[in-house]
């Protein structure tokens, strides 16, 4: 897949322009791709792109990395083992009072550059790419639906394919993780299996415990494919639910339901997490909903914008995010509903379509 990177470089520049920013320095990390379609290792050899309001971006690479990288939009210069690279840089940097730099640029680049440069102010350079990144091309939107029509792959053949009950989460993980690569992603990046007690736990990391019959697992998984993430999490019943278990999935799929639908260009990204929490307030849960309603999904699994409260922000056509309500009982159990969507001119575009009622696995 390929992209208008020279067309992202521009509206960089222009970004840079608006907010008097000089160069903007990128290594590790989504940026860089994101502008160059170039993924640096993550080495104690420094890979930079430097990017100034004027002309075309330049990239210093190790010279034993120089094969890996492919013709771009911008010029490539190689450093040998006894050149310094942040030197090299910072002389096509110039002398720049405002300097934005990447969010994951490692500390041991960053104080080099800051001696190189120190009477200059920094920011983050996320500060101005965010805005760019979080607003998907259409080509962006099919590759994040390909991924997450390759999770509701997975999420359709648990039932039949996946035992719970007798195996540790561990074990039902890896299981997950193989099927995610099965269905056509690159990476498996993640998949959380929090089973009874454990779903409590919104970051939960599977372990030994062994799965019992009369569990609710929260299964959130995803990786990439094509460089872009995908991220969905459905909730299953090992045998057949309590009627206090699907109440509690039944409030969180109202909640995931009504958060979607809020969802037009226009309204503010705290209103979709208010319409998902409204709904779990007025079913009495809502001291058990821990967590923001999603976060912005692309070339990273959380970026811009973020469903929360106090990001009076609109939301736009074009981007991408997840809504992922849940309710986390301590000690007891959890239930997620998480989908990604797109926000279209018309309203949610969902691009995880599997089953989000409660399924019965065994
Ligand atoms: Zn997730
Ligand atoms: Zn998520």
């Amino acid at each position: 897949m390929s992209f208008d990177y020279a067309g992202r470089v521009h509206r960089l520049q222009t970004s840079m322009a608006d907010r008097g920013v000089d160069a903007v320095v990128l290594s590790v990390g989504a940026d860089l791709p994101y502008f160059t379609g170039y993924e640096a290792i993550q080495t104690e050899r420094l890979t930079v792109l430097v990017v100034r309001q004027e002309g075309g971006p330049v990239l210093f690479v190790p010279e034993l990395e120089v094969p890996r990288v492919g013709p771009g939009e911008f010029e490539v210069r190689a450093w040998g083992e006894t050149d310094d690279p942040v030197a090299l840089a910072s002389a096509v940097g110039g002398s720049p009072s405002k300097v934005a730099v990447g969010n994951h640029m490692w500390s041991a680049f960053l104080v080099r550059f800051q001696k190189q440069w120190p009477h200059a102010s920094w920011l983050p350079a996320s500060d101005l790419t965010g805005d760019l990144r979080m607003i998907k091309e259409p080509a962006e939107i099919e590759l994040l639906r390909q991924a997450a029509h390759g999770v509701d792959r997975v999420m359709t053949r648990i039932p039949t394919e996946v035992r719970f009950a007798g195996r540790t989460e561990r074990e039902v993980s890896r299981q997950l993780s193989e099927m995610t690569i099965e269905e056509g992603h690159d990476v498996a990046e993640f998949a959380i299996v929090a089973s009874g007690p454990n779903g409590a736990s919104p970051h939960h990391e599977p372990e030994d415990r062994v799965i019992q019959d009369g569990d609710l697992v929260v299964c959130d998984f995803g990786g990439r494919r094509g460089g872009y993430f995908s991220d969905s999490t459905r909730t299953f019943s090992v045998g057949e639910p309590s009627a206090s278990q699907i109440d509690l999935h039944a409030v969180v799929l109202a909640a995931n339901q009504a958060a979607r639908s809020a969802i037009a260009p226009g309204v503010a990204c705290e209103d979709i997490d208010r319409a998902a929490r409204r709904v779990i307030d007025e079913a009495g849960y809502g001291e058990f909903f821990i967590h923001r309603t999603g976060h912005g999904i692309g070339l990273e699994v959380h970026e811009h914008p973020y469903m929360v409260e106090g990001n009076k922000a609109p939301l736009e056509t074009g981007m991408t995010f997840s809504v992922e309500p849940g309710i986390y009982i301590p000690d007891l159990a959890g239930v997620r509903i998480e989908d990604i969507v797109a926000c279209g001119d018309m309203g949610a575009d969902s691009l995880n379509e599997s089953n989000r009622e409660l399924v019965v696995v065994i």
